[in-house]
């Protein structure tokens, strides 16, 4: 960059606001998602350490989180609660950003942010990293757009189970989010609720869980047909215990954007859950499809619901 003299910008934008040119929001654009700016948000993130839920580790990553979102403008939010898991009191912390939106419905971006206790040397780069890091890009390159709809990027702390899933271990920040929309009477503003998990596996396909909401699983499919990776997707044999499902015990629509085949072949699944989930085994391409199917699965359900009306 080149410096000018500074009577000189003084005049540049004293002519600029003449004519008219602050800086106006553009519509979202599924082009400007980029997958090395979510990989890199990522591997900063891989690179804090372990992020198990109610320990330092955990605190520091939330803190981290927020401080990304504020640097990009947005309005943040730290949840903390404490309750039990599997019996020990832990606190949590959910992070939450949001924006004004053009319209009154909301959609929800969520990913988890915590990672699983009682791996040696695990680093968790696709569990919980990759969601981080692609919501994030939804952050960075949404900062200027004039968004059809309220977003809301939501970071959960506690998905992981400390002993088994049950209703006092695992899912305690999207079950904590989804009962306060329910209290606060927000629950009929959301249109989608789209979880992001394991989506960076260089050998990407979404394993669509059959505990989806079935229009959004539908909204899914057209948003894969536009950007020409249909083939990418596939509907899981069953369910998938995951962050979305606390939402669609609350009546609210919600699919979960997750790749379960994170393994040395195709249909295995590994590397979840072992010191071999690394940063070497996800990529840039990946994080870069699964932010874009994001956004055009929630454009898709905005305009679907426009049309109805
Ligand atoms: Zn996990």
């Amino acid at each position: 960059m080149k410096r000018m003299p500074a009577g000189t910008q003084l005049l540049l934008l004293a002519a600029a606001v003449a004519a008219g040119c602050a800086p106006r929001a553009s519509p979202p654009s599924l082009d400007a998602l980029q997958g090395e700016h979510a990989f890199a948000e990522t591997a900063a993130f891989v690179g804090l350490g372990p992020k198990v839920a109610g320990t330092e580790g955990a605190a520091r990553a939330a803190e981290w989180i927020r401080g990304r979102l504020e640097a990009l403008g947005w309005s943040v939010e730290i949840d903390e609660f404490t309750e039990p898991a599997a019996g020990q009191p832990t606190t949590f912390r959910n992070v939450i950003g949001r924006r004004r939106g053009a319209s009154r419905q909301i959609v929800i971006f969520g990913a988890h942010y915590d990672t699983k206790d009682g791996i040696p040397d695990f680093q968790g780069a696709n569990d919980s990293g990759s969601g981080v890091g692609v919501v994030l890009e939804l952050a960075r390159a949404g900062a200027g757009w004039r968004w059809p709809f309220e977003p809301w990027l939501v970071f959960f702390d506690g998905e992981e189970c400390r002993v088994t899933y049950g209703p006092d271990d695992g899912l305690h920040g999207s079950r904590r989010l989804a009962r306060r929309l329910v209290r606060e009477g927000l629950d009929r503003r959301v249109r989608a609720v789209i979880i992001l998990d394991m989506v960076g596996d260089r050998d990407l396909t979404f394993t669509l869980p059959r505990n989806s909401t079935p229009a959004l699983s539908g909204a899914v499919l057209r948003a894969a047909e536009r950007l020409r990776i249909r083939d990418l997707i596939r509907l899981a044999p069953g369910a998938i215990i995951d962050d979305h499902q606390p939402f669609l015990d609350a009546s609210m629509p919600a699919v979960d954007l997750i790749d379960f085949e994170y393994g040395s072949a195709p249909g295995r699944n590994d590397y979840w859950h072992t010191p071999q989930d690394t940063l070497e085994r996800i990529s840039p391409r990946s994080l870069e499809i699964a932010t874009r199917l994001a956004l055009a699965t929630a454009l898709e359900v905005v305009s679907a619901t426009r049309e109805r009306r």
